[in-house]
């Protein structure tokens, strides 16, 4: 039987993947490049992408998961850039555009937590719930809320990752590490913050450790601003730091007491781990390359 075959990119800041995939079970095969300059990375996965389709025969659309921030509005002009970025030579370079020329096919673009969010909920944790929201927690904080199966955006994709928190009460010495906010989630939460407060991971303090309940703490401030502004059915929490064992137990624990049992949603049943494991981000780029195609086989 043939299917409808698609061309998927997961980009990340420290390597790219790219696939041949048919559906969520269906991985026709993969590869990775280092994510060096744009010229060369971007090229990389082209020439990848060219000589695989001679293979597997041509492919419907294209779906890029990104890291940030993107130019997502498709009527502007910068349409499928990286934008302002931290990853040093990336800013402002052309990435949806120039795959999208260079193969002649319909592109779908979005953040990396956008599509592993759409992948999470369409074939992973989030699967059958109303809205869903995907957190990942490891050198950068992110998130990607989706509902009635489309991402949410407003004039920009989301930011979770720079929700202001309060400080906890034992935590406050430590001078935060986002040079754009102070006291925000990832400022205060997110690897390289618990590093530069405990000189190791989390998973590496013992079990005892007051890092454990500090970032807990913060972690369930996170989720309780969720549920306070769209009572999310699940909050899938992925990444390197909710790695850590028991760490889900503990912001479920201290969510449950932060919402003070007034929220729909209970902390038990809706904070969860990924479904879809070091997946989820190469079938957010299929996540995403069907629904462009989706959308412009409806158009035609
Ligand atoms: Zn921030």
């Amino acid at each position: 039987m043939s299917r409808t075959v698609f061309g998927c990119i997961e980009a990340g800041g420290t390597k790219f993947v790219a696939g041949i995939i048919a559906g969520p079970d269906d991985i026709r095969a993969t590869a990775r490049f280092d994510t060096t300059t744009p010229q060369e990375t971007i090229g990389a996965t082209l020439d990848w992408l060219r000589a695989e389709q001679d293979l597997h025969g041509p492919l419907a659309a294209i779906g890029i998961a990104s890291f940030g921030p993107l130019e997502l509005d498709r009527q502007a002009p910068n349409w499928g850039h990286i934008t302002a970025t931290t990853k040093k030579g990336w800013s402002n370079t052309d990435f949806a555009g120039r795959i999208r020329r260079a193969l002649d096919l319909p592109v779908g673009f979005d953040t990396d937590v956008n599509g592993a969010a759409l992948a999470e909920s369409r074939w992973g944790a989030g699967q059958g719930k109303p809205a869903c929201v995907y957190i990942t927690i490891g050198t950068g904080i992110g998130g990607g809320a989706i509902i009635d199966g489309k991402p949410l955006q407003g004039l920009s994709h989301p930011e979770m990752g720079h929700i202001r928190l309060p400080r906890h009460p034992l935590d406050t010495e430590f001078p935060v590490i986002c040079p754009f906010h102070g006291d925000c989630l990832e400022g205060l939460a997110s690897g390289p913050a618990i590093k530069a407060r405990w000189g190791v991971s989390l998973s590496e303090l013992p079990y005892d450790h007051e890092a454990h309940d500090i970032i807990a703490w913060y972690l369930a401030h996170m989720v309780v601003t969720l549920q306070s502004i769209m009572e999310p059915g699940c909050v899938i929490l992925g990444g390197g730091v909710t790695a850590t064992p028991a760490l889900l137990d503990r912001i479920r624990v201290q969510a449950d007491k932060l919402g003070g049992g007034y929220f729909r949603g209970q902390a038990a049943d809706i904070i969860v781990a990924p479904g879809l494991g070091d997946k989820a981000g190469l079938l957010g780029g299929l996540a995403l390359a069907q629904d462009i195609w989706t959308t412009m086989t409806a158009d035609d």
